[in-house]
């Protein structure tokens, strides 16, 4: 059947964030004309338009932090900082026009299915209708506010690190900052150039592995646009590098795991010469069982005469900054909280409605989990990008959704060609899905002594245990057994 006998299905998208462009230009190649983006904000980016905070950067290579049909030349860090990563997804929408298929500031409130349909109502009172949902909405954007007394009575100014005001003047200025993962480690260096003082109020250390920067100047850079060719080569290196060593020692490979924890520990011990310092940031779990962080720059910071590290317990925040277990109040003009995000809330607080009135809180009560982290059942043709159990703690978020983005067009072909009219897994087929996955857990580092946002309420890591190239092989063709129209 060629595309001028196709149905032409009407797809919403929400969220016009890396998966939302990404979905919305590969429909589009794929011949689908009737397509809608919904977007909460003012612009397109997502979580690299929300975080604004000093020192945001991605951990992974920028020539493999790229859609794999668009290199990008004008990188000028090999781990890109976050305003070159907005302007390249900027960039990516305007060349294909995504924008012209976005509705701004309009978010959808209600998703519900009925007659075989999604029916979308949004923040400004519209109404949709739709055959196919997308849900773009990202992992890491629902802020988790710490649960300590007396938090709302600090005096001055404090925010959590997605929230960053749009300015804020450090000199002179006394900064508490709680938490100490990947976001807090980015943040620190930047705040000790500036603020008077700095207290980091750790709970538990992070094992940081050495990734050095590097400047790509505008030599290079005019080198890599006279030869694209040099950002695809770049992409595939850094792609099978961290395919064959970050990715697998994660999941608890003996020689490259060795190797990681190896180089975190070299790094502390190189990098923090007292020991009762030294002793206060070692960990005391497995590397990479909470994410490790990349950074050269961290253990540098902490040293900083104006930086403070502060591990006692807190017990409460008080006007006047924040108070620890040993009774001392820490006097503080500006508290940060870099204490994370809920990776579990997805596509909410929209309300989702599936088949017969399920409701998300329903279907997920139990546990957050999906078939292929697509799909849910009793929610048909409602797609959930980068869902639960997503290879997200191996690899790089964007390879994750091109190849998500190919699976679920595999499927929305079949609804076009008319072979199926409703996209959905079986229970049996998610369960013996997420039992297989179950069974690869164990062997890997994320169940390595440690608590972490990678582990739902029952303690199981929500990622993917196996290697990133079985994950792909896996995603290359949809079982059509475990769907309810399998045999259609
Ligand atoms: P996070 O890794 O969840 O770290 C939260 C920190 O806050 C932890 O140190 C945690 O301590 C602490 N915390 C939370 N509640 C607390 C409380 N009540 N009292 C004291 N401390 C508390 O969050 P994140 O740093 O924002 O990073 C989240 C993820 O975002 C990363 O793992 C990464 O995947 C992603 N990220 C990526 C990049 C990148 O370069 N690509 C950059 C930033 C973030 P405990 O450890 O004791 O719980």
């Amino acid at each position: 059947m060629n595309n001028a006998t196709k149905r032409d299905p009407r797809v919403v998208i929400i969220g016009a964030g890396m998966s939302g462009i990404l979905a919305t230009i590969k429909l589009r190649e794929a011949g689908i004309k009737d397509v809608t983006v919904l977007e909460k904000a003012d612009s397109v980016g997502g979580t690299w338009r929300e975080n604004r905070y000093p020192g945001l950067a991605c951990d992974i290579p920028a020539h493999m932090y790229t859609y794999e049909f668009e290199p990008n030349p004008e990188w000028e860090h090999r781990f890109a900082k976050g305003p070159e990563i907005r302007r390249y997804f900027e960039k990516v929408a305007d060349k294909y026009e995504v924008v012209k298929d976005v509705r701004f500031n309009e978010a959808v409130e209600q998703c519900i299915y009925r007659d075989r349909q999604w029916h979308l109502t949004t923040s400004k009172g519209e109404s949709l209708v739709a055959d196919i949902v997308i849900s773009a909405t990202g992992i890491l954007h629902h802020p988790a506010y710490p649960n300590i007394e007396g938090l709302d009575s600090f005096g001055g100014e404090q925010f959590h690190t997605s929230r960053w005001p749009e300015s804020l003047d450090l000199k002179g200025k006394r900064v508490g900052i709680i938490g100490t993962g990947s976001t807090s480690a980015q943040i620190i260096p930047e705040l000790v150039k500036e603020a008077d003082q700095v207290v980091v109020f750790q709970r538990t250390p992070q094992w940081i592995y050495p990734a050095p920067d590097r400047e790509y100047n505008e030599k290079l850079r005019n080198k890599v646009r006279r030869n694209p060719e040099l950002a695809r080569r770049a992409y595939r290196w850094y792609t099978k590098a961290i395919e064959f060593f970050f990715s697998r020692a994660v999941i608890g490979q003996k020689i490259p795991h060795g190797l990681m924890s190896w180089m975190c520990k070299r790094h502390l011990k190189n990098s923090v010469k007292d020991p009762e310092l030294r002793r206060k940031l070692t960990p005391d779990y497995t590397v990479g069982c909470k994410r490790v962080i990349a950074s050269t720059k961290f253990y540098d910071a902490i040293q900083q005469p104006n930086c403070q590290l502060v591990t006692e317990g807190i017990e409460r925040v008080s006007e006047a900054g924040v108070v620890t277990a040993d009774g001392k109040e820490h006097g503080l003009d500006i508290l940060i909280l870099a204490t994370g995000f809920k990776p579990f809330n997805f596509m909410r607080p929209m309300e989702l409605v599936g088949r017969d009135g399920l409701h998300i809180d329903q279907a997920w009560e139990k546990k957050v989990q999906a078939y292929r982290s697509l799909l849910i059942p009793g929610f048909p043709n409602f797609f959930l990008m980068l869902g639960p159990n997503t290879p997200i703690g191996n690899f790089s978020v964007i390879a994750m959704s091109e190849v998500q983005n190919r699976y679920l067009l595999k499927l929305i072909n079949r609804w076009r060609a008319g072979e199926m009219q409703e996209i959905e897994a079986t229970p049996k087929a998610t369960q013996e899905f997420n039992a297989y996955l179950k069974q690869g857990m164990a062997k890997t580092v994320w169940v390595g002594g440690c608590n972490s946002w990678y582990l739902d309420p029952d303690g199981d890591p929500a990622m993917w245990p196996y290697t990133w190239g079985q994950w792909v092989e896996e995603m290359t063709t949809p079982n059509l057994s475990d769907f309810t129209e399998g045999a259609a």
